[in-house]
């Protein structure tokens, strides 16, 4: 008896060693999962926007200035692009960059306007929002980082993406 007495130690050390490991693999897995959810812009510090929080009041209304530099959101069904569906380009309301075509734009009946895919891939920035216990991929403007709204994998074929997007931070234009 007395030679498996020293068992219990042995296993109890294994045990711990065990569950230090998995809290460690998953953490890691985690970053790597975080990491991928994110896509940095590929758009050249000289080519961007750069204003102060007066200048950028001076050119935007108080809800553009909100939703686009406080990261705001605004009410669902009350933007003017929501049921707009008009062939064009929406570009960004603070420095007129590119970001999405009419051919994408759906109605997905949640308020807000929505499109499978941006225009072109580089002109928008996605990052990890940790905000409101939530997980959620922000999208913001490559060259001015404006908040523009937030991505989500419940749109339409071909991408099944959802760009849940504010209509304060976009302006459309006829082609
Ligand atoms: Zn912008």
């Amino acid at each position: 008896m007395e030679q498996y007495l020293h068992i219990k130690p042995i296993m109890k050390t294994l045990y711990t060693f065990i569950l230090i490991s998995i809290f460690f693999l998953q953490a890691c897995s985690q970053g790597r999962t975080d990491k991928a959810m994110e896509q940095q812009s590929q758009i050249p510090d000289s080519m961007k926007v750069i204003k102060s929080d007066s200048e950028w009041k001076q050119v935007l209304t108080p809800i553009q200035y909100h939703v686009t530099r406080e990261s705001g959101t605004e009410k669902p069904f009350s933007g003017e692009y929501t049921d707009h569906f008009e062939k064009g380009h929406y570009y960004c309301v603070c420095c007129e960059n590119e970001l999405f075509e009419s051919d994408t734009k759906f109605h997905s009946s949640c308020g807000w306007p929505s499109f499978y895919d941006k225009s072109k891939p580089n002109n928008i920035v996605e990052v990890l929002d940790k905000s409101l216990g939530m997980k959620r991929i922000e999208v913001r403007c490559g060259i001015c980082d404006a908040h523009l709204g937030h991505v989500f994998n419940d749109g339409p074929a071909p991408t099944y993406l959802r760009y849940c997007i504010n209509s304060a931070a976009i302006v459309f234009k006829n082609d």
